[in-house]
């Protein structure tokens, strides 16, 4: 796991809270992405809740939305009984405490995580899976797959490697080993200076695609894309059209796009800050069928007030479908933004069998990142 500060210096945190638009549309839609984020201070009750609340909404003139639970006492606000606006900073903490612990020790049990930060089991377990999208155990599988994947890199001794990871044998990890990350990052240095980048532009049910890859991995794959934007992002490579190896990885990777689900395993060349590399190595995580919200990928790399920076970073992404950044969609159960259409978007999540609704409502936190050399259009 790389360190995610590398977003601490260009997102500003959420200390102040979100306009009272954008709170208020929050607190319509229940949006528990915004817990923890604001409160709701209702005047003509003299409480105050956290935006998922579920009780009854108050009337919008009755509301006063503050930053943190302390500045609503200090008007006088009393927490909600219903919504225990109050905890939500400890479950955080203990959330965060708890995605380290898994991380350090993964063979640790359940039991003795939600000890620790004083849950119950099962609580803690509820706690986790909505925070995060997955089950701890599940959380700690994807952790000592990454930590046989570092150990491999750093030694030949295949069986040492396993071993040092924590697995009883050998069988056991290859079978694991099907679902493993990779990320070799190499053309993205200086443009690419030096490197052979092969392309190729197939047309896929999804219309035309764009492949790229070089030695090492896959670097691009986009929809609707030129060559001319691929030297773009790449000025200095030395670009290839077609080639013998590139066929053979071509063949993977539309097999990957028509059958989704089969992209694991399948190199890839990518690099971005610490930060985008964090939330990437999650959304490889996330099984085809099953989606996450910007708040759970935040949460899962341990920065939970760090929504926007999580959307930002999914935007990033330059291998559409191999990083599944389709898989993350609004809380509300609307689909949210794509950098190639949502029709696409719409239609990869199909295949995979998830329905999304047919909401137009603005993306609070749209896969679109400032135009840079290195991001999507
Ligand atoms: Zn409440």
């Amino acid at each position: 796991m790389t360190d995610s500060d590398g977003m601490a210096n260009t997102m500003p945190d959420n200390n102040t809270g979100p306009d009272d638009d954008t709170a208020w549309r929050a607190v319509l839609s229940r949006n528990r992405d915004y817990d923890g984020h604001f409160v709701t201070g209702v005047l003509s009750t003299g409480i105050y809740c956290r935006p998922s609340c579920a009780a009854r909404h108050p009337r919008r003139e009755n509301v006063r939305f503050f930053a943190t639970p302390s500045q609503a006492r200090e008007e006088g606000l009393r927490p909600c009984l219903r919504c225990h606006p109050d905890d939500v900073s400890r479950d955080e903490a203990a959330l965060a405490e708890a995605v380290r612990m898994l991380a350090l020790d993964e063979a640790i049990t359940v039991e003795q995580v939600a000890g620790h930060v004083g849950y119950s089991p099962a609580h803690f377990q509820r706690l986790f899976k909505r925070a995060l999208g997955l089950t701890p155990a599940a959380y700690a599988r994807a952790r000592r797959m990454e930590r046989v994947q570092n150990a491999l890199q750093e030694t030949h001794k295949v069986t040492e490697a396993i071993y040092d990871a924590g697995y009883g044998s050998a069988s056991r990890f290859y079978e694991a080993s099907e679902a493993r990350l990779g990320m070799t990052p190499s053309a993205w240095k200086h443009g690419g200076r030096g490197v052979a980048i092969h392309w190729a532009v197939v047309p896929t049910s999804m219309g035309a695609m764009l492949v790229a890859a070089t030695g090492k991995g896959v670097c691009r794959l986009s929809f609707d894309e030129s060559v001319e934007a691929l030297a773009e992002r790449f000025p200095h490579a030395d670009l290839i059209e077609g080639g013998e190896d590139f066929a053979a990885l071509l063949r993977q990777v539309i097999d990957a796009v028509e059958r989704p689900g089969d992209a694991r395993g399948i190199p890839l060349d990518v690099a971005g800050t610490a930060f985008q590399e964090a939330i990437w190595r999650e959304l490889q995580r996330i099984p085809a069928g099953e989606t996450r919200s910007y708040a759970q990928l935040a949460t899962a790399v341990g920065k939970p007030k760090a929504m926007r920076a999580a959307g930002s970073a999914n935007g990033a992404n330059c291998v559409a479908v191999l990083i599944p950044c389709h898989r993350v969609v609004r809380t509300d159960g609307t689909i949210g933004g794509y950098a190639y259409g949502t029709d696409i978007k719409r239609e990869l999540l199909r295949r995979e069998g998830v329905t999304t609704e047919h909401g137009d409502t603005p993306d609070l936190f749209a896969d679109r990142t400032p135009r840079t050399s290195q991001t999507k259009e």
